[in-house]
């Protein structure tokens, strides 16, 4: 049974105050807040079996070993990967989209060669491939959207050539909520023979994922916007390319032998694993991952499909009001502008009435440039949020065009 009051009950912070205003927080798309079982799970780890880990041959060290690779086994069974060395800890999406561009593109591009991206990526998504090109003269083609944020198919396809290397795409956009069609176009760019790396930021809370279904070579996520903690995020990779693929970074950890001569570097998923691991974390994270589970992922998208379709039909009533996304395929978030108000006017004032929204670019300046917008409002649900506080939202939004009128 989906119970609300019982499930807002387990995040404490969604009792605070804003400006004497109940916390009405549709920040998720930046953040997800933390039930308890995350935080007492850190809070454990520090108090009973704190111990670094993979080194030790004491008991804490050993138990601090177990509890961290049954979190990596707990990631895999989330995207349903095949084998718990494809999935790689990282701090991040951003982190795990560097490791890719860096290492990928060591080994696998030359000048001349292109990757595709889309308009609609986050900067996490952008910048690690220009980084490539201060050493090697690569290309990035772009695919463009439709008027509700959809990506271009044909322009998709007619982009690839044969200098194309690889494409790395949002399963969802942040500001757009669209749900890009992923599994066609791998299966695309696999007919092509060109590999595909798809940015699960904002797919992971809200979408089942199967990395094998959708036949991904790469697939990335965060934890902190799974309900997870922040700083630990997943890289996963079929082992084929990981295998061919050299060291992000180099240090402890990630050798089998080192000598001043040679080094020889460890197998999965260690290789690319250098340093202390953030063992707190990933046993947090994988606690996330059982608290998704036991209320159902299913259950959280319907929940919030039913908030997404009320708050959108509202607020189309506000005169001035313009959405940003309208795709058939939507996720979790409402990026919204009030002709003649400013999008900091309207997320400052929303504060003050105790709502937590976002503004601005969202990292995805690309994409506003091609909306020809400077930013947006953005409203984004998770599990915990309910009718009431979608209410409370709309009235403050409705006031503070009053205000402005
Ligand atoms: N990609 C997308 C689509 C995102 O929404 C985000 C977070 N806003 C990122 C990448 C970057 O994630 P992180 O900051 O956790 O590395």
């Amino acid at each position: 049974m989906f119970d609300i009051e019982k499930i807002r009950a387990d995040f404490p912070i969604l009792s605070r105050e804003i400006c004497g205003k109940p916390l009405v927080y549709l920040d998720n798309a930046a953040t997800s807040q933390t039930p308890s079982c995350v935080f007492e799970r850190i809070s454990d780890t520090y108090c009973r079996i704190n111990a670094n880990v993979h080194r030790g041959v004491h008991t804490l060290s050993q138990e601090a070993t177990d509890a961290h690779e049954s979190a990596r086994e707990r990631v895999r069974k989330f995207i349903n990967a095949p084998k718990s060395e494809e999935v790689i800890f990282t701090r991040g999406t951003t982190e795990s989209i560097n490791l890719v561009a860096s290492s990928f593109g060591k080994k696998y591009l030359s000048d001349g060669d292109e990757i595709i991206l889309t308009v609609m990526e986050h900067h996490a998504n952008i910048v690690p491939w220009q980084l490539l090109q201060s050493d090697k003269k690569i290309g990035l083609r772009v695919v463009p959207i439709d008027e509700h944020g959809v990506l271009d198919q044909e322009v998709y396809r007619s982009l690839f050539n044969e200098r194309t290397r690889f494409v790395s795409l949002s399963h969802v956009s942040n500001v757009l909520g669209t749900v890009n069609p992923v599994k066609e176009m791998i299966r695309y760019a696999h007919e092509k023979g060109v590999p595909v790396l798809i940015d699960g930021a904002q797919a992971a809370p809200h979408l089942r994922i199967d990395v094998q279904d959708l036949d991904a070579d790469f697939y990335v996520l965060s934890a902190h916007k799974v309900y997870g903690p922040t700083g630990i995020g997943v890289l996963y990779g079929k082992e084929k390319w990981l295998n061919e693929m050299p060291p992000y970074q180099g240090g402890g950890e990630m050798i089998a032998h080192v000598d001043f001569e040679k080094t020889t570097f460890g197998n999965l998923p260690f290789k690319f694993e250098a340093g202390t691991p953030d063992y707190v974390g990933t046993t947090a994270f994988a606690s996330a991952l059982d608290y998704v589970d036991r209320i159902g992922l299913e259950n959280i998208a319907s929940h919030e499909a039913g908030l997404m379709k009320y708050t959108t039909e509202r607020l189309m009533k506000i005169e001035g009001m313009r959405i940003f996304g309208t795709a058939p395929e939507k996720s979790s978030v409402i990026s919204f502008l009030v002709d003649g108000i400013h999008h900091y006017d309207m997320g400052m004032l929303l504060d003050k009435l105790g709502i937590a929204v976002r503004t601005g670019h969202h990292c995805a300046q690309p994409l506003m440039t091609s909306l020809g917008i400077e930013g947006t409002v953005r409203a984004s649900f998770a599990v915990y949020n309910t009718q009431a506080e979608a209410d409370a939202f709309i009235t403050a939004v409705e006031k503070v065009v009053k205000m402005f009128k």
